[in-house]
C-alpha cells in the first residue's frame, strides 16, 4: 500500500481517493471526487468500507476544503461491494441521492439479502464440479471479511440509463451501459476531451473479472460487445476503478478482447485434450497454478462465462451426467 498514495489528481479537476480492499490481485479501489453542478461535490463510487476507507474519504473531502455535507450526488458505476460499500453512509452524511443503473439497483437490493442470499447463486456451481462441502463463501481474511463488508442499500436511490447526460467536473458526461463485469455497469464519457470514468469495464494492469452466475446467461458476450463499443468510442484518457489511469482506451479494449479470445481457445484446447469435462476440470487447465478457495471460485466462474459463451454459439455442447454438467466439442460423444 505504501507506494500507492491515498490522494491523487490523475486528471485536471478529478480528485482520487484510494482505499484498501482485501481481495487477491486487486488490493485497492478508487473513489473519484469532483465539483458538482450546484457548487458542491460529486462522488463516483464509494469503496468497500474496509479498514480505514471511511476516514480516507472524509480526509479527502477535507483536503478539498469541503465537508461531507457538500456532496450533491453519489454516482455508482456498478453494483459490486467494492464500489457501492459506503454509499449508504455517504448518503446519511450528506443527504445526496445515490444514482446508478436500474439493473445495478436490483443487484444491490439482492445483495442486501446478505451472504445467505449470495450463497444460493454459488450453489449452482456444484452442478459444475464444485464439491458441495467446500465453503464457497470463504474469503481472504477469513469469514469475518464477508460479514464486515458494508452491504447497506441507501434509502434514496435514483436510476440513470444510457443516453443520459450528467454534469460534473466542469463539463457534461454521456452515460453508456457497458454490461459484462456486472450487468448494470455504466461508464461516464466526457466528449469535450474524451476522458472516461470507466469503473471496472477497462482496467490497465489486470483484466476485469467476467463471472458466470446463471443470470444473465451470456456475460462474456455482453462484455465483448461492451469492449467493441469502447473501442469505437476511443476514450483518450481512462480513469478506472482499480489501478493506474492510462491513455488510449481503444487499445486497452482491444487487448482485453484478445485476452478473452485466447482464453476461449484455451478452454477448447482443454476439452480437446480431456474429452467431455466439467467446468472445474477445465478451470484447473486454464489456471495452471495453485488457487486459494476464493480464487478458485472466481476462476471457475470466469471459465464458466467462457464455456457458456462457446455453448450459446454452438461451438460446444453440454450434457448433465451424474448431476454434473459436462462440456464437450460438438462431435464428442458424452458418456
Ligand atoms: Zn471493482
Amino acid at each position: 500500500m505504501s507506494d500507492k498514495p491515498f490522494f491523487a489528481m490523475p486528471y485536471p479537476g478529478i480528485f482520487r481517493v484510494t482505499c484498501t480492499v482485501p481481495f487477491p490481485g486487486l488490493k485497492i479501489v478508487h473513489v473519484y471526487i469532483t465539483e458538482g453542478p450546484n457548487g458542491g461535490l460529486v462522488v463516483i463510487d464509494s469503496s468497500l468500507g474496509y479498514e480505514d476507507s471511511w476516514a480516507r474519504i472524509e480526509q479527502g473531502v477535507r483536503w478539498l476544503d469541503r465537508e461531507l455535507t457538500d456532496i450533491e450526488t453519489i454516482y455508482l458505476t456498478h453494483a459490486h461491494p467494492d464500489h457501492f460499500g459506503l454509499c449508504r453512509e455517504l448518503q446519511e452524511a450528506s443527504g445526496a441521492p445515490v444514482v446508478c443503473h436500474p439493473i445495478a439497483r436490483e443487484h444491490m437490493l439482492e445483495m442486501a439479502g446478505g451472504p445467505e442470499r449470495m450463497r444460493t447463486s454459488f450453489d449452482r456451481y456444484v452442478e459444475h464440479g464444485w464439491a458441495p462441502d467446500d465453503d464457497m463463501m470463504q474469503m481472504p481474511g477469513g469469514r469475518s471479511t464477508m460479514s464486515s463488508m458494508s452491504m447497506g442499500v441507501p434509502e434514496r436511490m435514483e436510476t440513470i440509463e444510457e443516453g443520459a447526460r450528467v454534469t460534473f467536473g466542469g463539463g457534461d458526461w454521456d452515460v453508456y451501459w457497458t454490461p459484462g463485469h456486472e450487468h448494470g455497469h455504466i461508464v461516464f464519457l466526457r466528449p469535450s476531451d474524451d476522458v472516461i470514468l470507466v469503473g471496472d469495464t477497462l482496467l490497465g494492469r489486470i483484466t476485469p473479472h467476467i463471472g458466470w452466475y446463471g443470470e444473465p446467461e451470456d456475460p462474456l458476450g455482453h462484455f465483448m460487445d461492451s469492449l467493441a463499443r469502447l473501442e469505437q468510442l476511443a476514450p483518450a484518457f481512462v480513469l478506472p476503478g482499480h489501478g493506474r489511469s492510462f491513455e488510449d482506451g481503444a487499445a486497452r479494449a482491444r487487448s482485453i478482447r484478445n485476452h478473452h479470445r485466447d482464453r476461449l481457445r484455451r478452454c477448447v484446447e482443454s476439452l480437446g485434450r480431456r474429452g467431455p469435462s466439467n467446468a472445474l476440470s477445465v478451470t484447473h487447465d486454464v489456471f495452471d497454478r495453485d488457487l486459494m478457495v476464493f480464487e478458485e471460485r472466481m476462476a471457475m466462474s470466469e471459465v464458466l462465462s467462457h464455456l457458456e459463451y462457446l455453448r450459446l454459439r454452438g461451438r460446444l455442447v453440454r450434457e448433465m451426467h451424474d448431476g454434473t454438467w459436462l462440456y464437450a466439442m460438438p462431435e464428442s460423444v458424452i458418456p
